[in-house]
């Protein structure tokens, strides 16, 4: 290495000096949680370019979260002085994106595509089903787009899914009419832009040529959970098949933890680990083995709970810190006891200095278990963020303006045209829709198209609905962003249908959120106006010549710009870059930046990240272990996997809590303590609460004992006076409330509501209230203000 390099590798440890620095050639990282994968994948990109071995345009990097490529970004414009854009680092979908915008005539898309998210796809799903009168009892929208999505990730178009029943048969032909009416409306959904993609390289020879000859590097994280067709399309841009061999030119370096492999569900395959292994013939393979995040007793707790998995590839994890703090082990009444000893920890943790907010993370098994522990944050004012929960782009009102917005680009988008035709309302009824659509599809197209031939009022008010857009449309042609969302949130409408909601204020907000969102997409993405026609090379220097006359000559220098047609230059409009940052992001963190908050998150969407105190709440049988997965012996080791990702989360201090009652999905729920707990090291655990010998001595007690339901805990031996350390948290005398159902309430935060349902007794007790303005809420009776309005 260069001189100019050694300060990158300063520090790192032999296994990792020899990773980063790993002469070209296919290489697998596998290595344990917190032993440095990422930062070796980053550090190696760094050594790349840094010692002339490879441009910025020679790298392609997939990371597993957009927050995943932002932050290697970030860090690697702090340790080198270069463009960064040049880079493909990001998802899989991100890359996908990029390929697609600049090959879209190949991939027979419009060059302003738009993304489904999740949720549009399910609402095309539905739309599909009313249109061919599908019988949504036989045929659920949500499975269906589950098939769907199942398909695509096995690489499956319909002509290939074989079809065994008539099950089969009926969904297989939903698919390709699904598949057309994407087609027709020029929209992707987040399975189609990987196969998409992936059918491009493989059925354009010079694309593909041209892409791995020019990816010299390419670095893949978390490659445990990649699947089958992700996979694929890494060996597409690797090499071509010769003679039954892969014949590659570039490098291949993948990093993984077999243990952390928790997206079986949806498709990862682990067993890519072993087939790169085979099938790109690599020869080194490392194993990294110190772990520098945690100290050992948390360590330690993860090594013993994973080595009750079977299937394992074997590596081992140790840390020379010391011991640190024990787990510490809670077991409360109830959800809401649960939630409100984690408050209280937190808050002391906070206090004393130990950990800032942001530093400390909330983790469950599932989305359902945040409501109380928000509630509970809530209620005393603690700043927190969720990932994963509704986000800002899924909100309804920056849905309802994206379609809009979606229109402007794309007239033929009927996902945006429903979502949006008679919203706010514009005298437009179910019965016009549904012949409109019925008109749509005997001439084969758009809704837009579709209302010419509408007649009598109700074809006045499409026509109407669609001038207003088409005029908009003309209107802001050449504008930048923030005047085109101006302009569309006036003309449609929607500024002023929130203005009279009575409770539509944070709803306004939002909408203005929208056009700073746009605005520092456009400062970031380079899409600013001088920025916008600035092609540049492989190397990040701007490209003189006309981006056109560069085609797809592999000797050429290359376009790094992401969103720019490969063929003509013609770039994307900042409109149509931000709807698709939109989509792609939509997953993403979008809380206020800089904001000191907890951190709340399902186990999976912690993956990669670690923070210096962890919570795992919900540590109960059928829920985590989910009841789902276990069922099969796969099952449970994945859930066991989950368990040790959640638990190599943490740096500092581990918090483990479970709940013998618990309100989930509208039922309470008696559950047992997690047979976790019986797998991890009692000399690394510290128990707040006694710990009982075993749940199956108190199990048949609980579910019989009916009087437990009203309060009497007697029986199991849980009396909370006989909590020692620390003590129980103090608890109000339950309130009389004296609430019903349907009764008008007012809360000071949230404003007047109505009870919609009542549960529980005594400081268990809450309630179900909707506020017009904060949607529907759980509150916790003991806690929350509530007053009765007359
Ligand atoms: P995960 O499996 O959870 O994704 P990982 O293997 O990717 O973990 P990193 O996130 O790269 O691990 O590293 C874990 C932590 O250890 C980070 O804070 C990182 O900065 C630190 N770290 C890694 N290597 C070293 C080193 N040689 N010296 C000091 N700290 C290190
Ligand atoms: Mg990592």
């Amino acid at each position: 290495p260069s001189g100019q390099a050694a300060p990158l590798l300063h520090g790192l440890n032999p296994e990792q000096l020899a990773a980063v620095t790993l002469p070209a050639g296919h290489a697998l990282i596998l290595a344990g949680a917190g032993s440095g994968k990422t930062r070796v994948l980053t550090t190696r990109i760094a050594w790349l370019l840094s010692t002339g071995q490879a441009a910025p345009g020679g790298i392609l990097a997939v990371t597993f979260t957009n927050k995943a490529a932002k932050e290697m970004l970030t860090r690697l414009s702090a340790m080198l002085p270069i463009n960064v854009r040049g880079m493909w680092i990001g998802t899989f979908h991100g890359l996908c994106n990029r390929l697609l915008r600049a090959h879209h005539k190949l991939a027979g898309l419009p060059q302003t595509f738009q993304i489904l998210d999740t949720q549009d796809q399910l609402s095309a799903v539905k739309r599909l089903c009313k249109q061919f009168n599908v019988d949504e009892e036989r045929f659920k929208p949500k499975e269906l787009a589950y098939f769907f999505a199942g398909c695509k990730e096995e690489g499956l178009r319909p002509r290939d899914v074989p079809v065994r029943d008539e099950d089969t048969r009926n969904k297989v032909e939903l698919y390709q009419l699904y598949e057309e009416q994407c087609q027709r409306e020029g929209v992707v959904d987040f399975g189609e832009l990987m196969l998409r993609s992936y059918e491009l390289l493989r059925d354009n020879d010079p694309v593909r040529v041209h892409y791995q000859r020019r990816f010299a590097h390419m670095l893949v994280d978390e490659f445990q959970d990649t699947n089958k067709l992700q996979y694929a399309w890494l060996k597409l841009l690797a090499g071509d098949m010769v003679d039954g061999r892969l014949q590659t030119r570039g490098s291949v370096i993948a990093v993984g933890d077999d243990d952390q492999s928790i997206y079986a569900f949806r498709g990862a395959r682990v067993g890519n680990m072993q087939d790169f292994v085979r099938e790109f013939g690599v020869e080194r393979q490392i194993k990294l083995e110190q772990n520098y995040r945690s100290y050992s007793n948390i360590l330690d707790s993860a090594n013993a709970l994973i080595a009750h998995n079977s299937k394992r590839l074997g590596k081992n994890l140790r840390t020379s810190q010391g011991p640190g703090e024990p787990v510490r082990v809670y077991e409360a009444n109830s959800d809401l006891a649960e939630a409100q000893w984690m408050v209280d920890e937190i808050r002391q943790l906070v206090q004393g200095g130990t950990a800032t907010r942001s530093e400390i993370a909330v983790l469950y098994r599932s989305n359902a278990q945040s409501r109380v522990i928000e509630s509970a944050l809530f209620n005393v004012a603690v700043p927190y963020r969720v990932y994963g929960g509704l986000r800002f782009f899924e909100r309804a009102e920056i849905k309802h303006a994206l379609a809009y917005l979606r229109l402007l680009e794309n007239p033929h988008d009927d996902t945006s045209f429903m979502r949006v035709v008679n919203f706010p309302a514009r005298g437009i009824g179910a019965r016009s829709l549904e012949s409109l659509q019925d008109v749509a599809r005997q001439i084969g197209c758009s809704l837009h198209d579709a209302v010419s031939s509408i007649s009598g009022k109700a074809g006045a008010n499409l026509g109407a609905f669609v001038a207003m857009i088409d005029v908009l449309r003309e209107q802001t042609q050449g504008q930048n962003l923030r005047a085109i969302i101006g302009q569309m949130l006036q003309a449609s409408g929607l500024i002023e249908h929130y203005r009279n909601e009575k409770e539509g204020a944070d709803r306004l907000e939002n909408l203005d959120e929208l056009i700073s969102a746009a605005e520092s997409f456009v400062t970031q993405e380079g899409f600013g106006k001088d920025a916008v026609a600035l092609p540049i090379d492989e190397t990040g220097a701007p490209l003189t010549q006309s981006p056109a006359s560069q085609g797809l000559d592999p000797n050429a220098p290359l376009l790094n710009q992401p969103l720019v047609d490969a063929d003509t230059g013609e770039t994307l409009s900042p409109l149509a870059a931000f709807l698709t940052h939109a989509a792609l992001e939509a997953g993403d963190n979008q809380a206020q930046a800089g904001q000191d908050a907890v951190q709340l998150m399902t186990v999976h969407a912690s993956k990669g990240l670690e923070f210096d105190c962890v919570f795992i709440g919900g540590l109960e049988e059928e829920l985590f272990p989910h009841q789902n997965a276990m069922s099969d012996q796969g099952g449970l080791e994945e859930e066991r996997r989950l368990m040790y990702v959640a638990i190599t989360r943490a740096r500092a201090r581990l918090y483990l809590s479970h709940a013998q009652t618990r309100l989930l999905h509208g039922q309470t729920r008696y559950n047992l303590r997690s047979r976790f707990f019986d797998e991890l090291p009692e000399e690394c655990l510290k128990w707040l609460t006694p710990r009982q010998q075993g749940f199956a001595s108190y199990a048949p007690d609980m579910r019989a004992v009916g009087a437990y339901q009203s309060g009497a805990r007697g029986q199991s031996g849980f009396k909370s006076e006989a909590f020692t350390s620390p003590p129980v948290p103090p608890r109000k005398e339950a309130p009389a409330h004296g609430l019903r159902v349907g009764l008008a309430v007012f809360h000071t935060k949230f404003g007047e509501g109505k009870v919609l349902a009542l549960e529980g007794a005594g400081d268990d007790a809450r309630a179900q209230v909707n506020f017009p303005r904060h949607g529907t809420k759980w509150l916790a009776l003991a806690v929350a203000k509530l007053t009765i309005v007359e």
